[in-house]
């Protein structure tokens, strides 16, 4: 046992170790938790400035076009005003000629109220030359008290090397706008672009206080979640490990969350299953023992008598001795049966069968054999079945059933078989095998295709049988694709039927 155990807990099995749920779920929240910051700090922090610059562009251009909608009528004035009010802007119209169509001057150092006439000429003529618009933005030097271009210079003189920060800065847009007659002029707007690194800064301790929060919030969610997802688990591993050791009457726990429960339930299931395989086991090799030994004590006995004393060496001691061994026989062929099937180490020989002529020959086979006790044999069939099958393994079942029948039919020593399509389904054949014994209980029905499953267990003819041949006839319907079934009515008798396909 001790071997065993280190078998299945010891390090030979842990080749790679494991890393445990709860740390899988630590590292998780780690993971999520470090993602989320870095989006934050990217966002808020990082893109800020360029996030701000690219919604200020769209304010400014989506002003330029309410205006430029509301050009010629009356209320230009007031669209302007109420959009640079809106916005923060400064708005000019201005002919090519000089002349100021509107002016609203809305802010402090405005750009376009700052910048030289050649200036709005450069910038007129650059943004017919770019299709109608251009955006461009400026630097406010305190200093001299005027603008320079922070772009390429174009529309104003570029700032000295050495500035490098400005007081503010400003975005200018201008687009050109014909009227109906088709004059043309300037609209320029103005923005000021206030500078991000103050609220930077905010954000920057604010960005700290959340990741520190952030943190412990998700140590404090992993280390309570990871408990609670590992509790259930570990608790079911160490049943598991007395299970493992042949504890098959350990109850695994079905609380916690759906899948551990599940699971429990299953455990507890294979569980009862393995117990029961166990105990039929320990009956089984109880069984055999005890089947073993009495033909052999038989065979022994009878031989010692027939060479000891004389005149006992009769026919009918030898034919004890043939019986006996015969019995045994077909013990050992039984286990034998059953664990090359179940092994799958029989692979089934399929060929075109007269199956209505196998199973006649059988039946007949039985008649003679019988005959002396009084079996009566009865066989019919609805046609002649020729189908695809291993004969060897169909007759192997059909032998189980005929022996259980002769072993459990009743006074009159009756057996049936029929070959007919089956009721259920009529792509089937249907083989079934009759008797009129005391039949089954409805309640024991389910268990009799168990391996070592014996209905009554101190009955004298059960204890000829080993518990093996209808598991025998199962195995082998399943691997010839076939089905099996019985309908007994107790004190009346059963009928046992395999099914094959056409
Ligand atoms: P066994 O070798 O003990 O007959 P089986 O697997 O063939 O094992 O049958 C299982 C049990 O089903 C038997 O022990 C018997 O109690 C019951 N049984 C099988 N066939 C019949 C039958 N024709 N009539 C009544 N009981 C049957």
């Amino acid at each position: 046992m001790t071997n065993d155990k280190n078998l299945i807990f010891g390090s030979r099995h842990r080749k790679k170790e494991k890393i445990s749920i709860k740390w899988r779920i630590f590292s998780g929240f780690a993971i999520f938790t470090a993602v989320i910051l870095l989006m934050m700090w990217l966002f808020q922090i990082v893109f800020l400035d360029s996030i701000y610059r690219s919604i200020k562009y769209i304010t400014i251009k989506e002003s330029a076009k309410q205006i430029t909608a509301k050009l010629e009528s009356g209320d230009i004035e007031a669209t302007a005003e109420r959009v640079a009010d809106k916005y923060d802007l400064c708005v000019y119209i201005i002919s090519p000629t000089g002349n100021t169509l509107l002016s609203v001057d809305n802010l402090k150092n405005c750009a376009i109220h700052h910048i030289t006439n050649f200036s709005i000429y450069k910038i007129y003529s650059q943004a017919v030359q770019n299709g109608g618009e251009i955006i461009e933005i400026f630097g406010y030097d305190d200093e001299h008290n005027r603008y320079y271009s922070i772009g390429n210079g174009i529309y104003a003189e570029k700032g000295a090397e050495n500035v490098t920060e400005y007081t503010s800065e400003s975005m200018l847009y201008a687009t050109v706008v014909t009227y109906g007659d088709g004059v043309e002029a300037l609209l320029m707007l103005n923005t000021i672009i206030t500078p991000v690194d103050s609220i930077v800064m905010t954000l920057n301790t604010l960005f700290g206080v959340i990741s520190l929060i952030m943190v412990i919030f998700a140590v404090t969610m992993a280390l309570i979640l990871s408990k609670r997802i590992s509790k259930p688990i570990e608790l079911l591993n160490n049943e598991a490990k007395l299970l493992a050791v042949g504890k098959y009457d350990v109850k695994f726990s079905e609380s916690g969350y759906r899948e551990a429960a599940e699971l429990g339930l299953t455990l507890n299931y294979a569980a009862s299953e393995l117990g029961k395989v166990d105990s039929l086991r320990r009956e089984l090799i109880a069984n055999i023992s005890h089947d073993l030994r009495t033909p052999l004590t038989m065979i022994r006995g009878y031989a010692e008598v027939m060479r000891d004393i004389p005149g006992e060496n009769t026919p009918e001691n030898a034919e004890v001795i043939i019986d006996e061994s015969k019995r045994l026989t077909s013990l050992v062929n039984d286990v034998l049966d059953i664990s090359k099937i179940e092994s799958g180490n029989m692979q089934p020989h399929i060929e075109n069968v007269n199956i209505t002529k196998a199973i006649e020959n059988t039946v007949e086979r039985y008649r003679r054999m019988l005959e002396k006790q009084k079996y009566c044999f009865e066989f019919a069939a609805d046609s002649e079945y020729m189908i695809n099958t291993d004969e060897t393994l169909v007759m192997q079942a059909i032998c189980n059933l005929l022996n259980n029948a002769v072993t459990y039919t009743g006074a009159d020593k009756s057996v049936t078989v029929n070959i007919l399509t089956s009721p259920d389904n009529e792509r089937y054949l249907r083989i079934s095998i009759t008797d009129t014994g005391d039949g089954i209980a409805p309640e024991k029905l389910p268990y009799i295709w168990d391996r070592y499953y014996k209905v009554d267990r101190d009955h004298k003819r059960s204890a000829i049988g080993t518990g093996l041949g209808l598991s025998i006839v199962k195995s082998v319907m399943s691997q010839l694709g076939g089905n099996c079934g019985i309908i007994s009515r107790p004190g009346v008798g059963s009928t046992f039927w395999i099914e094959l396909a056409k």
